[in-house]
């Protein structure tokens, strides 16, 4: 039942199942894990006392009037006479939707926030409409009104009333296995947070209601069995002894156009020695964003080819894909270590030229994303996994590539690679056992990046700045939290701030990235923008992991009050990569919640990415992180684990207690939280 896949539930067409596979939401029980942000009490309407400015109130009435005001962007303004009070609804941008506004006459029923408008009379800013029929009774919500992180651009009522859908043919299933010690049943839990009770908001907006915790003590034994699955699993495979025939690491780093740091020779012996036994590698390499971990990937691969086994390596995302292979290719070619791209472009022939070449052996180095770990990709010998920026990695994965490597019994070994810091006992209970270095220095050259906080009132000014940068031969990127015009947030977006710039600078050359670009498209200004042929690129996040422009000196991040601190260190590392000076630009809109402005601060009086991760972690709050959720250390669905340190031990217990009593639990569990979703989504 829970894995009813999204399309056959209430209101879901091709074109939300569509949206919905592409943010990874593939069953029932993906979408029952989607939690609600927060809630919104739409149980009662509201009375003359709780008609105050700033309130969140209820009203029905009749619209009496409908106006458009005149403006660059007209305003569509409608009057509701209700009981309480007379007072405007109004509607900005609202052009290409005004035939959905309520005609004079109808009665409606509206939720929003009161302000007063210049005249000092009531008004809500688009507010949430429910059309009244003149002779049946609507009754009002009995429970609070879930709103969700966007997905895609889906409506909230679509994913309400698809969550609804599902929770009612649940009703009256059994969802086995059951949990030791609970008191709620896993169906009971999920009702309480789809459906919430009014009152119940808080607790469960801030994690604490039993519910909740529920859900998060099951998620974290699933782990714990998980784990101990990996382990075993792990310690009764070998791995292939890499021992090399030639020496081309020492050409390689002969080649090198730079020298090796101290610690990334370090980090060199270590791995080196790690794969030339028999016990699987399994490495974690962090450093910060620019330590450069990319020359260890290369020398690594280089290894294992010159002991005749294959290497992939695995990007998060296409462009990073592309980077590396733009990287790691030109290395790899003077040592004649036979390398390939495989991207989702690839015509089906190339394609099924490339697999062919995979599975005999004469593809030395493959590098892309998660794509590679579909079935279909066989090798001849596998040696080396490499995975770049990908914490969603864990066991499961590691397991998957057992099946991958020829011989029985062995299983690659396996170098991860992350400028997000992993705290060592967590990682040690996500990955199983594993060693850790740290590329703590940074390569030779390197200044800090200024870093200033400045409110948007102010872009213009910034936008100048910028602009005579660029006149002196620096690059830019200029981030932006949307694609398009964000019907419902007041937020910055890729395509309005493009055509701005280019208006106001004509001079300058303007490139654009987002993530619903054709990929071909988005390489081809990522090139433009590498090759010096474009000043500036208006971006969302996708360039936000391993880009690596080194002329790039500037960043601006507008609406920066909406990203976590991890993910502003991110986007402030694609600069300060070559040895110009580089600056970070905070654009904020103000008034910042407390959380915001402790974030913007930190993040300007601080560089180092693990002190950041630290903090973001402790700062991070519900409903303040963009739509799309964080991909935080180790990836929870539902647990938190600073929020959550006290279930930690339960789910360990819980996790023993299952595997001797209840054997026959253990499987689904894991499957229920770990399932194919984790090793096969296309990133
Ligand atoms: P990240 O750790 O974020 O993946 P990269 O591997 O992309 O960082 O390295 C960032 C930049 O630093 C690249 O341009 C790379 O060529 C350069 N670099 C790496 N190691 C050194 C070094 N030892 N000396 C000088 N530059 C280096
Ligand atoms: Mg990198």
């Amino acid at each position: 039942m829970l894995n009813t896949p999204v399309n056959q539930l209430a209101g879901i067409g091709p074109a939300a199942e569509d949206s919905l596979h592409k943010a990874g939401f593939f069953t029932l029980w993906d979408l029952l894990l989607h939690l609600p942000l927060r809630y919104e009490d739409r149980t009662q309407l509201s009375t003359k006392a709780d008609y105050v400015p700033g309130q969140l109130i209820q009203l029905e009435g009749l619209v009496t009037r409908s106006q458009v005001l005149p403006a660059r962007r007209p305003i569509h303004l409608l009057t509701l006479q209700s009981d309480i009070a007379t007072l405007s609804l109004k509607f900005l941008n609202y052009q290409k939707w005004s035939h959905t506004l309520p005609k004079v006459g109808q009665r409606i029923r509206v939720y929003g926030q009161l302000r007063t408008d210049l005249h000092g009379q009531g008004e809500l800013l688009h507010p949430t409409i429910t059309r009244l029929d003149n002779h049946k009774i609507a009754p009002l919500p009995t429970r609070l009104t879930a709103v969700y992180p966007s997905i895609g651009t889906l409506k909230q009522n679509l994913l309400r009333k698809a969550i609804a859908d599902g929770l009612e043919r649940l009703k009256n299933t059994t969802l086995a296995p059951c949990l030791p010690h609970t008191s709620l049943t896993l169906y009971q839990a999920l009702e309480a947070i789809h459906l919430a009770k009014p009152g119940d908001q808080m607790a469960l907006t801030s994690g604490q209601h039993p519910a909740i915790q529920r859900l998060a003590l099951e998620e974290l034994t699933a782990q714990q069995l998980l784990a101990a699955n990996a382990r075993q699993a792990i310690a009764d495979s070998n791995a292939p002894a890499l021992s090399p025939t030639q020496d081309l690491t020492t050409r390689l780093i002969q080649l090198l156009p730079f020298t090796l740091t101290t610690g990334q020779q370090t980090i060199w012996q270590q791995i080196q020695q790690a794969l030339t036994e028999q016990h699987p590698m399994h490495h974690l390499l962090q450093g910060d964003v620019g330590s450069g971990k990319t020359v260890l990937a290369a020398l690594a691969a280089t290894h294992t080819a010159s002991s005749g086994y294959q290497t992939t390596i695995m990007a998060p995302t296409e462009i990073l894909a592309e980077q590396l292979y733009a990287t790691l290719s030109p290395w790899l070619n003077k040592l004649s270590i036979q390398c390939a791209l495989i991207t989702a472009r690839l015509k089906a022939s190339e394609k099924r030229a490339q697999l062919v070449a995979i599975a005999d052996g004469r593809l030395q180095v493959i590098i892309g994303t998660h794509a590679l770990f579909q079935e279909q990709v066989r090798y001849a010998n596998l040696g080396l996994v490499i995975v770049d920026e990908q914490h969603r990695f864990g066991v499961a994965q590691r397991l998957a590539l057992k099946n991958k490597g020829a011989i029985e019994q062995t299983i690659p070994h396996l170098l991860l690679m992350t400028a997000t810091p992993i705290p060592r006992t967590l990682a040690m209970s996500f990955y199983g056992d594993l060693s850790v270095s740290n590329l703590s220095e940074r390569p030779p050259g390197r200044q800090p990046i200024e870093t200033v906080v400045i409110p948007e009132t102010r872009r213009e000014a910034v936008a100048e700045r910028l602009a005579s940068a660029c006149q002196q031969g620096a690059q830019a990127y200029w981030v932006c939290p949307f694609i398009s015009e964000s019907e419902t947030l007041d937020a910055q977006n890729v395509q309005d701030t493009a055509q701005w710039l280019k208006g106001r600078f004509p001079a300058l050359r303007v490139g654009i990235i987002h993530g619903q670009l054709p990929s071909q498209e988005k390489e081809k200004q990522m090139n433009a923008f590498a090759a010096g042929m474009l000043d500036l690129l208006v971006a969302t996040t996708v360039i936000e992991v391993g880009v690596n422009v080194p002329n790039a000196t500037l960043i601006i991040i507008d609406n920066s009050e909406r990203y976590g601190l991890a993910q502003l260190h991110q986007l402030r590392g694609r600069v300060g990569r070559g040895t110009g000076k580089s600056s970070c630009v905070l654009l904020y809109k103000a008034p910042l919640s407390e959380n915001g402005q402790a974030r913007l601060s930190a993040i300007r009086q601080s560089q180092d990415g693990f002190e950041l991760a630290e903090l973001d972690l402790q700062l991070r709050g519900p409903g303040e992180v963009l739509g799309t959720r964080q991909t935080g250390v180790g990836a929870w669905r539902v647990a938190d684990l600073l929020r959550d340190t006290a279930l930690h031990k339960i789910a360990q217990d819980n996790a023993q207690l299952l595997i001797t009593t209840q054997p026959n639990c253990v499987q689904p569990l894991i499957q229920r939280w770990f399932s194919t979703r984790l090793l096969f989504a296309q990133v």
